[in-house]
């Protein structure tokens, strides 16, 4: 439905007649009106072509393969929590098509995954009338007794109103009714809630979803049990009924609520980063790594969180390839397992590579979405910066000329903690990334494809231009 609002995009063609003759009805003496940049540093000169290139293939193929890549494999195999056969299928698929591209040294590097299961779950309204709320749990929940845990709703805004109002909180069923403000103040309840909850002795605990109003959507996400704390089941509600049940609790209105969740552990389950690269022709040891990651939460098919990071990142080889651009350095494409409830694909990463994380020269993940692009955000020394932000002038064109005040990822972040390494995400369009994050809802049809190729395209160019830097990329000392 998303798409389906949106203008229709004009062809690359039609798009190029019009600019054509708007051009020579502005200019009487019909002379080619080319905006040159001048903040544009001369060094970069001999990669205006090659940006051109990728400009013009992303406009030509409007995204097509990496869209259907991706269409094609959350249709397929779908949500791919941790530990899950569909998971498993996708990495083997996705090391087989690596292959078929032309990648080398594509190999899946086994990691052990954590696994847990959602099983059945649901929520009741018992007083003051029987209704069922939409929940997800949380990944890492406990279950409840078979026959669900029953009791008085109650509601805090904040851990400060739940340690001012802890004598009321005895035998009841929390809900922290926090407002989205931003995800990392925000996802605090998520994660913390049911500890802090189930120390001042409530018998389950509820969080308002992270994320902005949908359509009455939860969104579910990890959260941790405090060591020491005893362990409560909990689980994600939608933003319309955390405002319900906040206007019902002003009200004084007593609300009863019967939750039942059948959610556990299994034993860690073997899983894999999938890896492939363009090995550079010069300094084949000096790495360019870029990644998203193949896991996703298990409502939806993970489409954008994080299919759509994964594919950008590996389209990005893939062109360069397919235009016979070759890297000066390796650049190295990784699809992260295990990314949501656990980092075992991060962390694997970075231990198993421990030895040549001095040779990474950027990291860069794609997991805040694969809209109309920004830019990059970027962590790393001034003169790094300074670098990225003249390589992006030349991607004005897509609108990815944009040098955002940090970078990294999670996945990511475990290898550049270690090994010092600049890091670098891909910035996007941000408005519609928290009304689908970790819901049902994320499927790839909110995807345009003219940004996936758009998105790709800056990728292989920023990465390519490193590659081909004479010395590496400043770190920070
Ligand atoms: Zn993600």
């Amino acid at each position: 439905m998303i798409r389906s609002l949106r203008p229709k995009v004009l062809s690359a063609a039609i798009l190029a007649s019009l600019l054509t003759a708007h051009a020579s009805a502005q200019n009487p003496r019909n002379k080619p009106a080319l905006p040159s940049d001048p903040a544009t540093a001369a060094w970069l000169a001999p990669y205006r072509t090659v940006a051109d290139r990728l400009i013009a293939n992303a406009k030509e193929s409007g995204g097509k393969f990496a869209w259907d890549r991706l269409a094609y494999f959350t249709d397929t195999f779908g949500p791919r929590i941790s530990g899950s056969s569909n998971l498993d299928a996708t990495l083997r698929w996705a090391e087989a098509e690596m292959k078929k591209d032309g990648l080398e040294n594509v190999r899946l590097e086994p990691v052990m995954v954590p696994q847990w299961i959602r099983g059945d779950e649901s929520l009741e309204i018992v007083e003051p009338f029987p209704n069922k709320v939409p929940i997800l749990g949380l990944g890492g929940s406990v279950s409840t007794r078979a026959e669900g845990v029953t009791g008085e709703l109650m509601v805090v805004k904040s851990f400060e109103e739940l340690t001012a109002r802890k004598d009321e909180a005895r035998g009841k069923i929390v809900l922290f009714n926090a407002l989205y403000t931003n995800y990392g103040e925000t996802v605090r309840y998520r994660g913390g809630g049911a500890s802090a909850a189930a120390k001042v002795g409530a018998v389950a605990a509820l969080v308002r979803s992270v994320g902005l109003p949908g359509m009455r959507t939860p969104h579910t996400g990890g959260m941790r049990y405090e060591d020491g704390a005893p362990k409560i089941p909990t689980a994600a509600i939608p933003v319309e009924d955390a405002d319900r049940f906040d206007r019902m609790a002003k009200r004084g209105q007593k609300v009863v609520l019967r939750l039942k969740m059948d959610a556990r552990f299994l034993e860690d389950a073997p899983s894999a980063n999938v890896v492939g690269e363009l090995r550079g022709t010069e300094k084949p040891e000096e790495i360019i790594l870029l990644g998203g990651h193949i896991d996703s939460w298990d409502p939806g098919t993970g489409a954008m969180d994080d299919g759509g990071g994964c594919v950008v990142t590996w389209e990005a080889l893939r062109i360069l390839k397919t235009l016979g651009l070759k890297p000066k350095r390796t650049i190295r494409v990784v699809l992260f397992t295990n990314e949501e409830n656990g980092g075992a694909g991060g962390n694997g990463y970075r231990d198993a590579h421990r030895s040549e994380l001095a040779n990474h020269i950027l990291a860069l993940e794609s997991d805040s979405g694969v809209f109309r692009p920004a830019g990059f955000g970027f962590t790393g020394s001034d003169a790094a910066r300074k670098t990225l932000t003249e390589i992006a002038s030349l991607l004005k064109p897509l609108g990815a000329h944009t040098i955002g005040a940090q970078g990294g990822g999670a996945d990511i972040n475990p290898s550049v903690t270690a090994g010092k390494i600049p890091s670098a995400s891909l910035d996007v369009e941000p408005t519609k990334y928290f009304l689908l994050h970790h819901t049902p809802a994320d499927t790839v049809d909110k995807i345009d494809p003219k940004d996936l190729g758009d998105n790709a395209a800056a990728i292989a160019f920023l990465a390519y231009v490193i590659a081909d830097l004479p010395q590496p990329l400043p770190r920070i000392q």
